[in-house]
């Protein structure tokens, strides 16, 4: 019995042995390289791709085998018999060919492995079909373990050559595919050989119709060339291929570049290619990025998975470059096909000019711009959140809460002795000797002009805050001992209340402060006092006012002005804001900002408002001219369920168009309730009538609110067109809310326009829409008849716009309007 190994060296002419191998390594090859073609073709041309494949491999099998058996010299006569040696050569094409159909058989488990188990029996099948054409002047005696061996062999190699070959098409897997592939049909053959015992036997005569070698060779040469010729074709359409793919991927390129936003493309979490405008904003070339992980610039998880799990949603997330801080940037991704195969373009814009813009809004609405305290507003958020806190179930539950509020004694005598630049720096002196003596958790606030106050949070007890009051009173008196000149002489006077000994809320404790200030003020400055209940006058005119409030419907005490908004660049008229107006017989004219809050407080704002709207939408419904109609909507009515349904009836009862119906509402007014209050605004747009965000810039300012429902016009609060001319920062940040209004295609108005320079800044900034004192004084709106009528409404150009003719017609006002 000869042993595979020694019946391979001792009997085989081992040059044709490696020519058979380099044959069958070529031809898996180009099975491989076709049967990738094949994975993304569909109907008929997958089929005759198949079929070459099929050829090629099958080819490749049986020439394999015949060239070795060509290496293979029994030492007798022998030759080959013509019908079983065609017959395995079209069993090898059959049966391999059906083991590729199997192996590249869309969706089923396991299809490689059984392919190629199929590929193995069909090489086993030729071999012993073209054994039984091999007639030899001898007898064969078989070798049952090492034919079984064979076959395994054959079958085993065959299904892991497939699953590797076919994993993926890169140049790596294919070659390592086709080299086990031959690994199965070489150690198949030579085994099943090794199998074979030749007994020599003179009584066997090989028959004389048994083909002559020569003719068997032509057959293999002919095979061997078929193979080369599929070769060819396959690295052809490999050519073909990639150019494809390269002239696809550029136009891609070409195109994304020319995008505005970053463009990413991934195949699964991996980066396949960037554009240029993605490159620049995490600084890495797409080459660098191409084949990287997503979580490389995305590090954050979900982002990723909200990606992945739900396109076309865009979300908002950072993206890391590879230096420098995190960029934030809003991110959406679509399923595109590139370079054939499924993968994900994700569009990522940079949000950083908007949060910039977003973050300065931000600053300039909460902080004085001179001394870099929080202002009112903010002042008052902070107080609001810790009364809270001081509330028994709250985190200070128990301590007490002090406010102090602090005013310089005879600063308006420096102010007009030395000048204003004199009076701003001993404000910011005054601020930062101040910040200097409270402790960690204390704010200051600058409530306007020389008024400061003071929180100081979690006292165990309220003398606690007569301390700090001391301290502070002190460190002012250590800074004038300093003070070179007169106008360096600082002095303080303080008020101090308790919560929530003194108040239960934060306009009386702020209330209370004040009237122990003045109190200190009166008994003799730099000192300061705590409140005393006895002080409460103010509370008592509250509660009166409350009361007065109640009937002042019933009493007709109530009116309203009409203040015009106009075109910035030819003043005309386009529709009027309706204010509201108090005259009680007793107090007089009471202003909004006093009577106002306080009904908002009692509740009295509900039917007070429905008052307002009613009363503005029967007058607007009156002109002829089809003007808008701006009325103000506070909290409390946005917030209550009927508030929608009164304006349903009121536009039904008036006969008002509601288009031309413009309700005012404060960020801050929205977000007491934002779901309730979004809700409200959902079923008013319904109706047609059009939301305005009031005073936007002095409350929280957050782009999220203003894209949490879709406003139809933004007004820039008053106090930022008071300061456009004289501070760059205000300037910067009206500029920031008209390019905000522009990128949301929002129109923007701006109101409080007093001066001419005003208006020439904000018709520079492109900025459409104006109202203020510098257009038109809240009148009664007979003093508008002529715009209102059929006049034609053209307010200055029309008339000389010196400042005598604009006190001229201001002086004739009624007095409420002043
Ligand atoms: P608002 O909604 O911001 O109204 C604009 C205020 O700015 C009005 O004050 C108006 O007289 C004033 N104003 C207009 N142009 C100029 C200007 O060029 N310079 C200056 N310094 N001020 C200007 P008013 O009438 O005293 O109203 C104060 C606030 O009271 C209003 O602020 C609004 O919040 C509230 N209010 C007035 N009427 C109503 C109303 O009917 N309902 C509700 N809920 N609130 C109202
Ligand atoms: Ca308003
Ligand atoms: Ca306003």
């Amino acid at each position: 019995m000869f042993t595979v190994y020694t019946y391979l060296v001792g009997e085989h002419d081992l040059r044709l042995v490696g020519l058979a191998g380099i044959i069958c390594a070529i031809a898996s090859f180009t099975a491989f390289n076709i049967l990738h073609h094949i994975v993304n073709s569909r109907g008929a041309v997958h089929w005759i791709w198949l079929c070459i494949a099929a050829t090629a491999s099958g080819f490749g099998v049986w020439a394999t085998h015949f060239i070795a058996l060509l290496a293979y010299s029994p030492g007798v006569q022998s030759g080959y018999n013509l019908v079983p040696t065609v017959a395995s050569l079209i069993s090898a094409v059959i049966l391999t060919g059906m083991g590729l159909a199997v192996a590249v058989a869309p969706d089923f488990y396991g299809r490689r492995l059984l392919g190629g188990a199929i590929v193995g029996g069909g090489i086993a099948v030729t071999h012993y079909t073209g054994m039984a054409a091999f007639e030899v002047a001898g007898r064969i005696e078989w070798n049952p373990t090492l034919v079984a061996a064979s076959v395994a062999l054959a079958v085993a190699l065959g299904a892991i050559a497939m699953s590797v070959g076919l994993r993926n098409r890169s140049f790596k897997s294919m070659m390592l595919g086709s080299l086990i592939l031959t690994l199965a049909i070489c150690s198949h053959h030579f085994t099943a050989m090794a199998a074979a015992a030749l007994v020599p036997d003179p009584t066997i005569v090989v028959p004389p119709t048994a083909a002559p070698i020569s003719w068997l060779v032509t057959l293999v040469a002919g095979a061997a060339f078929t193979i080369l010729l599929l070769t060819i074709a396959g690295l052809a359409l490999d050519i073909r291929d990639r150019r494809q793919a390269e002239r696809e991927s550029l136009r891609m390129r070409n195109l994304a570049d020319a995008a505005f936003e970053g463009l990413l493309v991934c195949e699964g979490n991996t980066i396949a290619t960037a554009n240029a405008t993605l490159s620049e904003i995490v600084q890495s070339s797409a080459e660098w990025l191409a084949g990287r992980d997503l979580a490389t610039i995305l590090p954050e998880e979900a982002a990723r998975r909200h990606l992945e799990e739900k396109p076309n949603v865009a979300i908002e997330t950072t993206l890391h470059p590879s230096a420098g801080k995190p960029i934030p940037v809003e991110a959406i991704s679509r399923p595109i096909a590139f370079a054939d195969k499924p993968h994900r373009a994700i569009a990522v814009r940079d949000l950083r000019d908007r949060k910039k813009a977003e973050s300065d809004i931000y600053y300039l609405a909460h902080h004085d711009a001179l001394t870099g305290l929080v202002n009112r507003n903010k002042f008052n958020t902070e107080l609001d959140q810790l009364i809270q806190a001081h509330r028994p179930k709250g985190s200070h539950g128990g301590a007490y809460l002090a406010v102090l509020c602090l005013d310089l004694d005879r600063f308006k005598e420096v102010n007009d002795l030395f000048g204003h630049a004199a009076g701003d720096m001993l404000l910011q002196k005054t601020a930062q000797r101040t910040q200097k003596a409270l402790r960690k958790g204390q704010t200051m606030g600058r409530l306007g002009g020389d008024e400061f106050a003071i929180i100081a949070p979690g006292l165990s007890d309220p003398v606690h805050a007569s301390r700090i009051a001391e301290s502070v009173i002190e460190a002012l008196r250590a800074e004038s001992e300093n003070a070179s000149t007169a106008d360096g002489l600082i002095s303080a006077s303080i008020g101090i209340a308790i919560f929530p000994a003194d108040a239960d809320d934060r306009m009386s404790l702020l209330s209370h402060a004040d009237t122990a200030l003045y109190r200190a003020k009166a008994e003799g400055r730099g000192t300061y006092r705590f409140y005393e209940s006895s002080m409460g006058e103010q509370i008592r005119s509250r509660r009166l006012i409350e009361h007065d409030l109640r009937f002042a419907i019933a009493r007709r005490e109530l009116s309203l002005v009409y203040q015009p908004q106009a075109r910035t660049h030819d003043r005309q008229i386009i529709g009027f804001e309706a204010l509201l107006r108090w005259h009680n017989p007793v107090r007089g004219e009471i202003p909004p900002s006093v009577f106002v809050p306080i009904a908002e407080e009692s509740g009295a704002i509900i039917p007070i408002g429905e008052w307002v709207l009613r009363e503005a939408c029967r007058e607007a419904a009156k002109w002829k001219r089809s003007l808008t109609i701006a009325v103000n909507v506070s909290a409390t009515q946005l917030h209550s369920s009927y508030f929608s349904q009164v304006v349903h009836e009121v536009l039904l009862e008036t006969g008002l168009e509601p288009s031309r119906l413009e309700l005012e509402i404060t960020e801050t007014a929205l977000i007491r309730d934002l779901n309730r209050g979004l809700a409200t605004l959902d079923q008013l747009k319904a109706l047609g009538v059009r939301i305005v965000m009031d005073d936007f810039g002095a409350g929280y300012s957050s782009l999220s609110n203003l894209r949490a429902f879709a406003f139809d016009k933004i007004k820039i609060d008053r106090s930022f067109i008071k300061l456009v001319n004289t501070n760059e920062q205000a300037a910067t940040i009206v500029r920031a809310v008209l390019g905000l209004g522009r990128g949301l295609k929002l129109p923007v108005i701006a109101e409080g326009v007093e001066t001419e320079a005003e208006l020439a800044f904000l018709d520079s900034e492109a900025c459409l829409e104006v109202q203020g004192f510098l257009l038109g004084r809240p009148q009664s709106i007979k003093a508008f008849q002529q715009v209102t009528g059929s006049g034609i409404a053209k307010t200055s150009p029309a008339e000389p716009s010196s400042d005598a003719a604009r006190q001229k017609r201001t002086a004739s006002l009624p007095s409420a309007a002043r």
